[in-house]
């Protein structure tokens, strides 16, 4: 059985958590870094990405997340989740976990934009899928390994390095679960091309 874990020390987790199971997975809100044991693939929710990386570092999330992702299990990012796992943030001197080679702007679409929804077509999904967008974050730049999965006015909003996905919007809060389901292939193909022991 699949296992996706949704870090839950601040924003929207049990959306998450629905979405993953709608999609196939099995789910739990991790809030201790012991928690992260077992788990095939994490997803970091929407919130405020100061508050997260403020809490990550306090419970020593850092560090553990780094390994789970050098160990090549999947990380999921929307929202803030996209921020804390740039390398590089607009306008901050150092970054939360760095894992994914990318920069990108907080609060990007300005006042007038604060929250909006649209029909995203996504590269990999049929249709467009239905993305609310609220205080997003934008990817202003990406590194040669960096797949860019959807654009929104000429900009990235939705992109894959690897193991590591990421959005701009909130997947979660709407009852399409495709960009989960996508997560939870990316997980299961990591679970297969593990070394057989
Ligand atoms: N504006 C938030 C931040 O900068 C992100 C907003 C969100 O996750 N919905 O962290």
């Amino acid at each position: 059985n699949l296992k996706i874990g949704v870090l839950a020390l601040q924003g929207a987790v049990s959306e998450h958590i629905r979405s993953l199971e709608r999609a196939g997975a099995e789910s739990c809100a991790v809030k201790t870094v012991g928690q992260l044991e077992g788990l095939d693939g994490l997803v970091i929710p929407g919130g405020e990405s100061t508050v997260i990386g403020k809490l990550m570092r306090k419970y020593g999330f850092i560090e553990r997340i780094r390994e789970f992702s050098a160990a090549g299990r999947p990380i999921f990012g929307t929202c803030a989740g996209l921020i804390v796992l740039a390398t590089s943030i607009e306008g901050q001197e150092e970054p939360h976990l760095g894992l994914m080679n990318m920069t990108v702007a907080r609060n990007a679409f300005g006042r007038q934009r604060e929250s909006f929804e649209t029909d995203l077509p996504i590269e990999g999904i049929d249709e467009p899928v239905r993305a609310v967008f609220i205080r997003a974050p934008l990817i202003r730049e990406i590194g040669a390994d960096v797949e860019v999965l959807a654009v929104y006015n000429g900009e990235m909003v939705t992109a894959r390095e690897g193991h590591l996905l990421v959005s701009s919007f909130h997947p979660e809060l709407t009852d399409d679960y495709r960009l989960h389901a996508y997560f939870a292939d990316m997980v299961r193909q990591s679970r297969t091309g593990e070394p057989k022991g």
